[in-house]
């Protein structure tokens, strides 16, 4: 078995576990963006949100809110949910994991490079989603 979070879910790597039910399981990223940047995992391995059985999702939100609940109540109100999926988007490791990220100022974390939408570019999208 290659990925690391499993490993990680299997106790064959070391992690700071900070929760862990029947599904899920939360401990902290190696690289944190902030003091107490947490990641979320499905105990059965999936690389993808649509990959995963509704009733399994539904499982594994339960194990979500419950850290969640733990990071207002101790760290803060005030948090980011982050989930990179696919090379592009930036997704590394290939075992589907939530980004929880507290945030204790107005830290810059995320650039969004925006621009104003056009009417072009919104048809174009409508069109490839075939709702025009
Ligand atoms: P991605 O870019 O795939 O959304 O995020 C992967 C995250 O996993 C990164 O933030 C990275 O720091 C973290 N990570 C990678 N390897 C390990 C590891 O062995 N242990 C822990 N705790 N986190 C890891
Ligand atoms: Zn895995």
């Amino acid at each position: 078995m290659e990925c690391v979070f499993c490993k990680i879910i299997n106790k064959e790597l070391p992690a700071y576990i900070i929760y862990e039910d029947e599904n899920t399981m939360a401990f902290l990223d190696i690289n944190p963006v902030s003091k107490g940047h947490l990641l979320v995992v499905p105990k059965r391995h999936y690389s993808k949100l649509s990959e995963m059985p509704i009733e399994e999702l539904e499982k594994f939100f339960k194990g979500l809110q419950n850290v969640i609940k733990i990071v207002e109540n101790k760290l803060s109100n005030h948090y980011n949910i982050v989930v990179n999926q696919g090379e592009k988007a930036g997704q590394v490791i290939n075992h589907l994991h939530f980004h929880i990220i507290p945030r204790y100022g107005y830290e810059q974390i995320f650039i969004w490079n925006t621009h104003k939408l056009t009417e072009d570019e919104a048809k174009e999208v409508l069109k490839k989603l075939g709702k025009i």
